[in-house]
């Protein structure tokens, strides 16, 4: 969804209303795909004020990604609000903002659907995990430990205890 700039610019439009429903291609993030089953729906205000365009609204999507835990795929539904202002004037100072990925200087474009990508990129948990009790893939024979236990002796002593046994063990070989 592009948006023209020079009728705001001008200040011919002051506000506009925007709505959309757009399919997302898969995005990569922190080296993972993330794909969009459902379209992505954008409700978005737009006011021109002093210079700038302000974009308010909200992204709601419902992303497919892997667990960090238990490296399944599962689907995060997110829901954003947007606050953002876009400066207007092209003034050569300004060539960083208007080199982004979604301000198109040429052709005098926003890209809003680009900016709302950056926007949800922003937003992702660090970690995504497909649900709060994920208990993740045993450390030694790497089965999802969510779909059952392993036959794997973990060893999960209290360092305290740890010792208690070693000296247990030296007393045990004292009297061999
Ligand atoms: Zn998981
Ligand atoms: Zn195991």
């Amino acid at each position: 969804m592009k948006l023209l700039l020079s009728g705001w610019r001008s200040a011919d439009v002051v506000q506009q209303t925007l709505m959309a429903s757009e399919l997302w291609p898969s995005l990569k993030w922190q080296g993972q795909e993330i794909r969009f089953k459902e379209p992505v729906q954008l409700s978005l205000e737009l006011t021109g004020e002093q210079g700038s365009l302000l974009v308010r609204g909200e992204i709601a999507a419902e992303l497919e990604l892997a667990c960090s835990r238990c490296a399944e795929d599962f689907v995060l539904p997110m829901r954003l609000t947007m606050n953002e202002v876009i400066p207007l004037a092209s003034d050569e100072d300004q060539d960083g903002c208007w080199n982004s990925a979604y301000l198109d200087r040429e052709r005098d474009e926003l890209d809003l659907s680009e900016l709302s990508i950056q926007v949800l990129l922003e937003n992702l948990p660090l970690q995504p995990l497909c649900s709060q009790e994920c208990r993740g893939l045993c450390p030694i024979c790497g089965k999802n430990l969510n779909s059952g236990d392993c036959d794997c002796q973990v060893e999960t002593i209290d360092p305290r205890l740890a010792i208690l046994r070693q000296v247990l063990n030296q007393n045990q070989q004292a009297k061999k």
